[in-house]
């Protein structure tokens, strides 16, 4: 069991201290985790964590979690060329395993907040969410999957949140037909995911007829309890969905295991 997102006070959304999380990742039995903790320059309004330092407090923390490989990673917010060179001139020594490439910020709105949400059919602020994940995706050099196409489903203010292929399939097809010409894979994460049954397999088997080989599978957890949450249903997701390997990463390169 793997869990290839995930944040702690070193993101300024997290209040986790780290070696919480590493001993919540270790109690839910996971075997490898990754921290991928916000490194954003596309005005959000959060500081980047500060990766050095968590590195080394890891470090230091490592041989306290035998039998769970840590790995270390970032989730990198996405909005433009200039953006996605500042988030690599910041993270290029650190010599991570791992990158998350995410959109959290649409057009200088954050799609977690309502205003995001306000004056749209539900139908269009999803393709608006979409359409800027497909115009930010060629702007970044240094990532290894999409975090999150379903972001905006979180905070969404409707009766079904899901997110339908349907609802966007040129969309859809341009995002999947980027990340394969790049060699980049898709992530399922578990967070949108509340008391809704998961959402995805039309999504996720487009992905695979397109070509797409692999996803990582994480849980977004900022808080402890959300460690390694619903990750048996998103390698079930993976499988029902035909995708063949679910990756960890080691020096930005992917490890492949068969679903
Ligand atoms: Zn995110
Ligand atoms: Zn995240």
């Amino acid at each position: 069991m793997f869990d290839y997102h995930m944040h702690c006070a070193y993101s300024a959304d997290s209040h986790t201290p780290l070696q919480d999380q590493l001993a919540a990742a270790q109690a839910a039995g996971l075997r490898e985790i990754c921290l991928t903790d916000h490194v954003d320059f596309d005005d959000c309004g959060m500081p980047p964590a500060d990766i050095a330092a968590r590195d080394k407090e890891l470090e230091s923390l490592r041989a306290s979690f035998p039998g769970l490989t840590i790995r270390r990673g970032a989730e990198v917010g996405m909005r433009d060329e200039k953006s996605a060179a500042a988030a690599w001139e910041y993270l290029k020594d650190r010599d991570l395993d791992f990158i998350i490439a995410s959109v959290h910020m649409v057009d200088g709105i954050d799609a977690y907040y309502p205003e995001f949400f306000e004056g749209h059919t539900q139908a269009e602020n999803y393709r608006r969410y979409l359409a800027w994940i497909l115009q930010c995706l060629p702007t970044m050099g240094h990532y290894c999957v999409l975090g999150h196409y379903d972001f905006c489903c979180k905070p969404a203010p409707y009766e079904n949140r899901a997110m339908t292929y349907s609802l966007a399939p040129d969309l859809f097809d341009g995002i999947f037909r980027e990340l394969i010409h790049s060699g980049k894979g898709m992530e399922i994460n578990t967070s949108a995911w509340r008391d809704d049954p998961c959402w995805g397999l039309d999504i996720y088997s487009r992905y695979r007829e397109l070509g797409g080989e692999f996803v990582t599978v994480g849980a977004d957890a900022h808080r402890p309890f959300q460690v390694g949450r619903r990750i048996g249903e998103a390698l079930d997701l993976a499988r029902a969905a035909g995708i063949p390997y679910v990756a960890t990463f080691q020096a930005m390169q992917p490890i492949f295991h068969k679903l």
